[in-house]
């Protein structure tokens, strides 16, 4: 282990006017209840590297409780301090930022949970304890050294050559809080950092202690890893420390290639990597981003190799969007419209390449804007991101043939306005037509109407589908 050596260098900070106010005012509280106040953490690392960061970490030598409090009674109006008694923590909400307190500690870890027991400690005790070097400085807000940057591990010399590093032997930093596992791979993503070649080693060596971190915090860092610039970084960084087969099994089944009579398929896991940087670089929509990593999920259940014809992958979209569920559910992803978003995406993410084939009626197109709705841009951005050929030439090809499509989308839309259609004949209309109550015969003839209307055999107005609907209960024997 490299010894915490004191390196104190003066900072000067760009900061906005209400960063300065509220520094100056955490400082005074500070010196009013005697202890010692630094700004430490993402804070410090973030203004390092200049990005925006709207959470501010400080560290109190003493009560950050208490300082949180001291703190809010003197703005106006009062902010919120939200404590956190066990973890010692408060955090106080001001303007547009979050501010987060915390008394310096010392931890010492068990075996079995990523909960440490937590003592009072000194700044070097709290700095020794974080994750990496680039999130273990400290810039004192105290009048002796006010803008002092204390840097015990390095993080500077780190945050300049870009690298991911452990302040401790990367071992026990892992072993204590396997977490940080997905932390470092996270920031490597996040910040295009790369991670210490020891430190890399010490994740592969320790991965297995990922099972006893929550799927919340695992899923929190797969959405950041998401969101970064290029999410392949961190899902490659996942598969080579081989963290992915224990947490995201099915994502890492997508990998590598099989040969039957000299015929390969392509590797999905590569593929799909890069249809997410794809998407990644026209889009943050975090639940595009999951469509565009599960797109293909079900590929490895649906491959055949089938004589005569090549690799197949019959039906994976629909199983996809089944598996789109599960692994929400796995993952305790929100079950709701997001997750209805993604097995959409899912499930229609081959439609757009149909309908780039030479023959395709109205009735096909009319179907997907039915079937897509609001999402179709959403959809064909997927479909473009999907193309990811070497061959330049194809490239072009595929990419005017999803050009076309879309404009012959838009002139069926204009002519049938079937976006956010609604058949004109609901479900409350045929009962009060027929004087009936709820039952599976409303639902059969509301279908048939909707179909008959999508497949063009009558036209989109209320006159033509009320006949329909009439002729239709006419056959399962309904009579006015
Ligand atoms: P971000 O806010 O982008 O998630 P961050 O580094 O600010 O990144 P926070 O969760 O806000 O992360 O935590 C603030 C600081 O607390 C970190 O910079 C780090 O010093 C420390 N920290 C957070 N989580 C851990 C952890 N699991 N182990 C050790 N230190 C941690
Ligand atoms: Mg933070």
């Amino acid at each position: 282990m490299r010894q915490p050596v004191i390196n104190k260098q003066f900072i000067k900070l760009e900061l906005s006017r209400e960063e300065e106010r509220v520094f100056r005012l955490i400082a005074d509280c500070a010196y009013e209840l005697e202890i010692r106040a630094y700004l430490v953490g993402g804070y410090v690392r973030d203004q390092l590297l200049k990005r925006a960061s709207k959470d501010i970490d400080v560290a109190a030598v003493g009560s950050g409780i208490n300082l949180a409090e001291m703190v809010a009674s003197q703005i106006q109006p009062q902010p919120v301090v939200t404590v956190y008694k066990n973890f010692g923590t408060a955090l106080l909400k001001h303007e547009n930022f979050e501010i987060e307190f915390v008394g310096t500690r010392k931890e010492s870890y068990q075996k079995d949970s990523r909960n440490p027991v937590v003592e009072g400690g000194t700044l070097t005790d709290d700095l020794m304890r974080r994750d990496f070097t680039i999130n273990a400085l400290a810039i004192s807000l105290n009048q002796e050294d006010e803008g002092s940057l204390y840097d015990l591990f390095g993080g500077m010399e780190d945050l300049k050559k870009k690298t991911i590093r452990t302040p401790l032997d990367p071992d026990i930093t892992f072993s204590d809080d396997p977490l940080r596992m997905m932390r470092a791979i996270r920031f490597a993503s996040q910040l295009k950092f790369r991670i210490d070649v020891e430190t890399f080693k010490s994740i592969s060596k320790n991965k297995d202690r990922i099972m006893i971190i929550s799927q919340e915090r695992i899923s929190e860092e797969l959405n950041k890893i998401l969101l970064s610039e290029k999410p392949s970084v961190g899902f490659d960084l996942l598969f080579k420390s081989g963290l992915l087969k224990l947490i995201f099994p099915e994502i890492e089944r997508l990998y590598g290639v099989e040969q039957v009579d000299g015929k390969g398929h392509k590797d999905n896991f590569y593929h799909t990597l890069q249809v997410v940087d794809n998407v990644a670089d026209r889009s943050n929509d975090l639940w595009l981003l999951w469509a565009a990593l599960l797109h293909d999920i079900a590929k490895p259940d649906t491959k055949r190799f089938e004589k005569g014809h090549g690799w197949t992958f019959h039906g994976h979209e629909v199983v996809g969007a089944r598996k789109t569920e599960a692994i929400f559910r796995k993952f305790r992803l929100p079950l709701n419209e997001k997750m209805k978003f993604v097995c959409k995406m899912v499930l229609l993410h081959l439609r757009p390449i149909s309908l780039s084939k030479d023959e395709v009626t109205d009735s096909a197109m009319r179907r997907l804007l039915f079937d897509a709705g609001d999402d179709l841009d959403a959809l064909m951005l997927l479909c473009e991101s999907d193309i990811t050929s070497k061959n330049e030439y194809k490239v072009r090809h595929y990419l005017r043939n999803f050009e076309l499509v879309r404009e012959k989308l838009k002139e069926v839309e204009e002519k049938d306005k079937m976006r956010n259609w609604q058949p004109p004949i609901t479900g409350d209309l045929i009962m009060k037509t027929f004087n009936r109550p709820p039952g599976k015969e409303i639902g059969i003839i509301k279908d048939a109407v909707r179909e008959a209307i999508l497949e063009g055999k009558i036209a989109n107005n209320f006159e033509e589908a009320f006949v329909f609907m009439l002729e239709k209960a006419k056959e399962i024997g309904w009579h006015l």
